[in-house]
């Protein structure tokens, strides 16, 4: 509209979620002339963040390092393994200080009619990391919604070769709720309560 280059800030913005048209012209508009010195360090941050992280090479979380600290960390239990579907799950967890033990993040749930089967959500890795022998209680912290139920309950049918407990944060956790938007001391409790499936 003003310019080509302004036209390619919206379209670069409406890339960001529930971010329509009008928003990402608004975004840009404040941007360029109420805070082009906002603008730069945003554009300077972004840049720097999708350089230098990504995916931990253990429980998929995110890292600026091959493998995470929580993954490195000696005074972590290794036998507890809490699943969670995305890194904001293991930022509340985390903020709720109610686990002790290591992740392993999904990057999603199962989702057969939008082509999201166990292969794309790395269910074979955790099968296969679970295999290892380490893990002695898993914690299925996926989110209390009908993908995320149904995600645990196909974890435990994939796992039922394995010697292990299989447990489920329930409690407090509203039904069709996300993890991350549930507050820390209710996330605590939930972890706190969990339930045994297997
Ligand atoms: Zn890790």
């Amino acid at each position: 509209m003003f310019s080509e280059r302004f036209d390619q800030l919206v379209q670069a913005l409406r890339i960001l979620p529930s971010v329509g048209p009008k928003s990402a012209q608004r975004m840009a508009l404040h941007l360029i002339m109420k805070n082009k010195q906002g603008a730069l360090a945003l554009s300077e941050a972004l840049s720097d963040a999708a350089d230098h992280i990504h995916e931990c090479s253990i429980c998929h979380s995110l890292t600026e390092n091959e493998v995470c600290d929580i993954c490195l960390s000696q005074d972590r239990d290794d036998t507890l393994l809490c699943v969670v579907e995305s890194p904001a799950d293991v930022m509340a967890i985390e903020q709720s200080g109610s686990f002790r033990g290591k992740y392993h993040v999904l990057g999603g749930h199962l989702s057969p009619l939008d082509g999201i089967g166990p292969e794309e959500v790395g269910i074979p890795a955790l099968v296969q990391r679970l295999a290892e022998g380490q893990v002695a209680e898993v914690i299925l912290a996926t989110n209390a919604t009908v993908e995320g139920q149904a995600t645990a309950h196909y974890l435990v049918e994939a796992t039922r070769h394995l010697n292990l407990k299989m447990t489920r944060i329930a409690q407090g956790v509203p039904q069709g709720g996300e993890l991350e938007y549930v507050d820390s001391h209710t996330l605590s409790q939930a972890v706190h309560n969990r339930m045994q499936m297997k």
